[in-house]
């Protein structure tokens, strides 16, 4: 990628609040800088939404309300499939945008171009399948009859680290089930919904379905809306403690929530596994965003006699993995966000290495610019260290050792969060105890990956609740109308 095309790119996506199908500056004529994490240059800037804006943005939404909901299911699918296919047309130009405001490989964000395209596709299907119930009344008098109708105005909020797909899982369903909505992207990753806007209406979406409010104080954009009573939805992903927040504010109204949070996840591995397929499993488990992922292996729990081979090996491959700018050739390791993510990740590794972890590889950051950390495997590590307790969210995997399945399952609920988990075993019978005794929403059995549009993706404990793909995605945007017939 040439200095040009990286210019091109960024020039192209507007820079303005998208409002009634139009662009615009903010109220007071405010910009937000957008950062190259992998630099530390300033890449453009967009405008800074206020409260105003944010108003303005649902008074769109509200405005459009009643004519996308009367549009006919296969019209609202085939816009979706028109934007999938437009997203998979750009995908060069997508990935490119992605990677200078993220900062991930060039690769990878191609992948989650082709992933957040993937639940734009599913649910232009899902558009057509929103059913109903026609029932017999058990006693016989009478019917029992359900429809399923649009929920109404959403709020969709949206984290850094997959700009699109993490926007892409909740307007898809959204758009599908006929709501309207205002989506507010993380601050530092605006441009990927930026485009992604634009090219919904290159596909035919009406102006006033999506509004997009880009802005440097989520709060002051978000709190007047919780206070609305036209907001009907609220679908999060993002951080617990900002989740638990933002349910205190929905709570007010009762506004129904979706709520995709935190992880930590537990990657168990067995004696009995395949350990050079538990290798490659938990380099794609732990390295895919550079370990910036809800879903990322955050601790590897390994039976005690193989964790050596496990851990060895483990270290040999992230060793092996080039750290850099994510539009460089063969770089497979980007930056993480920002300095204090960086920062953060190196305390924790501090931490282990204080309670007595031994370092296989990395450990330390890695240059004097850009927020690079090295990809890094801590073996040994001591009950009651941090990075057993909090997301690690970066390049470093802990491996920790166990006797018995009873201690392994122990120490994988050990924890507030219950978003994802894998397991490697070849012994069917420990699979399903096991895969029956973790609390988690989701579940990589001999796999290390576990996202796809088909399946529905979501949390339990602190990880939230609510699913986003799969059937199970659109119904969070769908009310039930129980009806009673007297025939
Ligand atoms: P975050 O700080 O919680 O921010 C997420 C979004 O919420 C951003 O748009 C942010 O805006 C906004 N926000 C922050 N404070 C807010 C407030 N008081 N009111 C309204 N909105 C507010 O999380 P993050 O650091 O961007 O993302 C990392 C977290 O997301 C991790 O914990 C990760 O596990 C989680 N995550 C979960 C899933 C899942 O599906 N379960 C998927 C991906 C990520 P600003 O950018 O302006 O701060």
């Amino acid at each position: 990628m040439t200095a040009a095309d990286e210019k091109r790119v960024v020039d192209a996506v507007p820079k303005g609040l998208f409002i009634g199908g139009k662009w615009r500056d903010s109220a007071v004529g405010a910009t937000l800088g957008v950062e190259d994490p992998s630099t530390e240059q300033s890449l453009c800037a967009v405008a800074d939404g206020t409260a105003e804006d944010a108003v303005a943005a649902l008074d769109a939404a509200c405005d459009a309300a009643e004519a996308w909901a009367a549009t006919p299911p296969r019209d609202r699918g085939e816009i979706l499939r028109r934007t999938y296919e437009l997203m998979n047309a750009r995908i060069d130009d997508l990935a490119l945008l992605m990677t200078l405001e993220m900062g991930k490989p060039l690769a990878e964000s191609r992948a989650e171009i082709a992933y957040a395209s993937d639940f734009i596709r599913w649910f232009s299907e899902q558009a057509v399948r929103i059913d109903g119930r026609y029932s017999m009344n058990p006693s016989g008098a009478g019917r029992l009859l359900t429809m399923k109708q649009p929920i109404g105005p959403c709020l969709l909020i949206t984290p850094w680290n997959f700009p699109t797909a993490m926007g892409t899982r909740k307007i898809g369903p959204a758009l599908a089930a006929g709501c309207t909505v205002v989506v507010k992207p993380a601050q530092q990753t605006p441009l990927s919904m930026l485009a992604l806007a634009e090219l919904l209406t290159e596909a035919g979406l009406p102006g006033g379905v999506l509004n997009v409010i880009t802005s440097s104080s989520a709060s002051r954009v978000t709190e007047p809306l919780f206070d609305d009573a036209r907001l009907r939805k609220m679908s999060f992903t993002g951080s617990t403690p900002v989740g638990k927040k933002l349910m205190a504010m929905a709570s007010k109204r009762l506004i129904k929530c979706s709520m995709e949070l935190g992880g930590n996840a537990p990657f168990v591995v067995f004696a009995d596994a395949d350990i050079e397929h538990a290798v490659d499993q938990a380099v794609i488990a732990k390295m895919r965003n550079g370990g910036e992922s809800c879903v990322a292996a955050n601790r590897f729990h390994v039976h005690e006699s193989v964790a050596e081979e496990f851990s060895a090996r483990l270290a040999e491959r992230l060793a092996a993995m080039p750290v850099g700018r994510g539009t460089d050739d063969g770089v497979l390791v980007g930056p993480l966000i920002d300095a204090t993510q960086r920062d953060k990740v190196a305390e924790l590794v501090d931490d282990a290495v204080g309670k007595g972890a031994g370092v296989l590889t990395g450990g330390k950051k890695v240059g004097d610019r850009g927020h690079f950390f090295a990809p890094t495997v801590l073996s040994g590590i001591a009950p009651g260290t941090e990075l057993l307790r909090e997301e690690i969210f970066g390049p470093v995997a802990a491996v920790a050792t166990f006797a018995t399945d009873d201690e392994a399952i122990a120490a994988a609920n050990n924890t507030e969060y219950g978003l994802v988990g894998y397991v490697f075993t070849k012994d069917i019978g420990r699979a399903f105890r096991v895969t029956e005794a973790l609390e988690v929403g989701m579940l990589g059995l001999n796999r290390g990956l576990v996202s796809n549009a088909a399946a529905p993706f979501g949390g339990i404990k602190e990880s939230g609740f609510g699913r986003e793909g799969g059937p199970e995605g659109i119904e969070e945007y769908l009310a039930t109308k129980y009806v009673a017939l007297d025939l």
